[in-house]
């Protein structure tokens, strides 16, 4: 048995190509990054991660440098599951989800980093899956684009390879929004899927007619329309309208999803592996959506995801997030232009390797 000998939080702060917002967050700037090398007795390195759309990030590495590294330390790395239970424990009091599960994820990614290597393993395989593809969208923070931008954003998905896109919608007016949607629907063909992403602006009442006008269009799922913790509001919305709802990123925790499902009947679970609980998190929320006969979709972190999806038999949508830190990889998001899926890597581990040399411009102190 090995022992975990240190935990060291990197913290780094990346500014975006260029200034995105949505409906909700307002203008994006920075996203944030910690990062956690988990070391163990006979010198074998885990490498997790978490990240944040420019706020709290230093608060989360805090977290996991006092209290998780706390936890953790002299304790066998093998037992990922069980270990993820400790730090639940240790810092439920204070913060049972929320923050805590942002700590949490990048310290689960790192041990199952550390499983997947010491198996020799890719993760998908590590997981069960038998399958390296996973069906691929692409998701922009396009709310403030002028709509020839807005176009010509969603022309480049298509031009990777892409069969799917995903815009922002919650405009000062409906209209507008669906002016957007009306000249997208155009420009993809009717063999695109189409989907949309309110983040939580608005009412169940504002929900329902915009859904109902969006459904001529030919729209997969509206994502995000309320407040997430309004769970009964999506079965409204999606019972008066008959379009199927997504939601997930905003959970922070396994039974949330089990109640988002159970009185929200959503249709496409979203968890975010880098919030919910890192990979044994997002595992969790797998099997849920399994026994309710749902695909699971992701939001964020395209590198890890594609490998946690391909791993699934209920595997549904991966997210090409507009925060990409695959960038700052040694393998950024592959894409088969072909098919238009994208590849989980076949390395062992989690085959999110870190460029630190690309990285090293924004690092902080945290
Ligand atoms: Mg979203």
């Amino acid at each position: 048995m090995s022992t975990i000998k240190d935990i060291i939080v990197e913290y780094y702060r990346i500014p975006l190509p260029e200034l995105v917002s949505d409906a909700k967050h307002g203008v994006h700037t920075h996203f944030e990054v910690p990062i956690v090398k988990v070391i163990t007795d006979d010198n074998r390195v885990g490498v997790g991660y978490t990240y944040t759309g420019g706020f709290g990030g230093r608060s989360v590495a805090k977290l996991i440098q006092i209290e998780l590294r706390n936890a953790l330390l002299g304790k066998d790395p093998a037992n990922v599951e069980h270990l993820w239970e400790v730090m639940q424990t240790a810092v439920h009091y204070l913060g049972h989800g929320g923050l805590a599960s942002f700590a949490i994820s990048a310290v689960d990614i790192a041990l199952w980093d550390l499983r997947a290597k010491k198996a020799g393993e890719p993760l998908y395989k590590l997981l069960g899956g038998s399958s390296n593809e996973v069906f691929t969208y692409g998701g922009a923070i396009d709310l403030s684009f002028p709509l020839p931008k807005l176009l010509a954003h969603h022309k480049k998905y298509l031009d990777m390879g892409l069969k799917a896109i995903k815009i922002k919608v919650g405009q000062k007016t409906l209209a507008e929004d669906i002016e957007r949607v009306k000249a997208l629907r155009e420009m993809i063909g009717p063999d695109t899927l189409f989907m949309v992403d309110a983040n939580m602006s608005w009412t169940v009442e504002q929900a329902i007619k915009a859904a109902r006008e969006f459904l001529k269009y030919d729209i997969l799922f509206l994502e995000e329309p309320i407040d997430p913790n309004n769970y009964e509001g999506h079965k409204i919305i999606a019972d008066r309208t008959g379009m199927a709802i997504a939601a997930g990123e905003n959970l922070r925790t396994p039974m949330e999803f089990a109640h988002l499902i159970k009185y929200g009947q959503i249709g496409f679970p979203q968890p975010d592996a880098s919030n919910v609980g890192g990979i044994t998190g997002f595992m969790k929320v797998a099997a849920i959506s399994h026994v309710n006969n749902l695909p699971v979709s992701a939001h964020g972190m395209q590198e890890l995801h594609v490998s946690l999806l391909a791993a699934l038999p209920n595997k549904g949508y991966l997210e090409m997030h507009s925060f990409p830190i695959d960038q700052y990889t040694t393998r950024p998001l592959v894409i088969d232009k072909k098919t238009g899926y994208a590849i989980a890597p076949e390395e062992p581990g989690t085959g999110v390797t870190f460029d630190f040399e690309k990285l090293a411009p924004f690092k902080e102190e945290f």
